[in-house]
């Protein structure tokens, strides 16, 4: 159970409350300084202990009994969002989480490269009733709401290699943008070791969905999930727990792929977040 070692307990906190203003009248707290984000962050951060009743623009966020929680960004939120919690003391406070933006790679190609589709094709409706199964079992993968702490391990690289294509990365035909890349793409030799990047439970491993390919979805808890796809073979199944580092798969190009290589997105309840940025340096290599 590496993930119940001393580097877990250890592991840093960074202590939002320790630029605090602290009011002499009672509620609201009001925290003055803000906190910062980027765009597509997954932030994992904290309150002091013993805080509680955490809310995001109005929604519940889990709030571990230390004050750590995480909260994801969208890639394309731009502005301010509030948090509102109740203080180990029962006063009300809040603080704004102001998100920046980010410099995305944008590829802009002439329109005539991506044709509107044509009204008059007749539909595939095999196709769409085995995407439509597909979705539904992605869609079902991500459902659980489990308690696991597993995000709370500092994360580690699934496999090593050249990004091919970062998170966020776009391409726009004449002034129509298509859907950003939702994941970072770690392109590997076919059956290069694909690991565990944190803790989690496995609640699907199975393939070659069309898009996907051979797919492994992690429930690292609370929300967060990986998703790591194009693998040539799935080395777990669906309802095991994975070691940080265990091997779940091996790296391939099944699915809607052009070769060899890893696509490994994250959501935390929904929102699409940038794994890049949640890893160490890239080691030399995986050993
Ligand atoms: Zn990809």
């Amino acid at each position: 159970m590496r993930f119940l070692g001393p580097r877990y307990f250890l592991w840093p906190v960074l202590v939002a409350g320790a630029a605090m203003t602290v009011a002499a009248a009672p509620v609201p707290l009001v925290i003055a300084q803000p906190l910062t984000a980027v765009q597509g962050q997954l932030l994992i951060t904290a309150l002091p202990a013993g805080s509680r009743e955490l809310r995001l623009d109005g929604q519940p966020v889990h709030l571990d009994a230390d004050g750590r929680f995480m909260l994801g960004v969208d890639r394309d939120f731009a502005g301010t969002k509030r948090l509102e919690w109740v203080t180990k003391d029962g006063r009300s406070a809040h603080r704004d989480l102001v998100v920046t933006g980010r410099e995305w790679v944008i590829d802009r190609l002439p329109a005539r490269l991506n044709p509107p589709a044509d009204p008059n094709a007749p539909r595939n409706l095999e196709y769409e009733a085995r995407r439509e199964a597909e979705v539904a079992r992605v869609k079902a993968a991500r459902a659980s709401l489990s308690p696991w702490p597993f995000w709370r391990a500092p994360f580690q690289w699934p496999a090593v290699g050249r990004i091919s294509t970062h998170f966020g990365a776009q391409r726009v035909y004449g002034d129509v943008p298509a859907n950003y890349h939702s994941g970072m793409d770690i392109a590997a030799p076919h059956g290069t070791p694909v690991k565990a990047p944190i803790p989690g439970v496995v609640r699907l491993a199975a393939g070659p969905f069309m898009l996907e390919g051979n797919l492994i979805i992690i429930d690292h808890g609370r929300g967060l999930f990986s998703a790591m796809m194009h693998l040539s073979r799935l080395e777990v199944k669906s309802g095991d727990i994975v070691a940080q580092g265990q091997v779940i798969g091996r790296i391939g190009s099944t699915g809607r792929s052009t070769g060899p290589h890893l696509h490994w997105g994250m959501t935390w309840h929904g929102v699409r977040v940038d794994p890049e940025a949640l890893l160490p340096p890239m080691p030399k290599d995986q050993t």
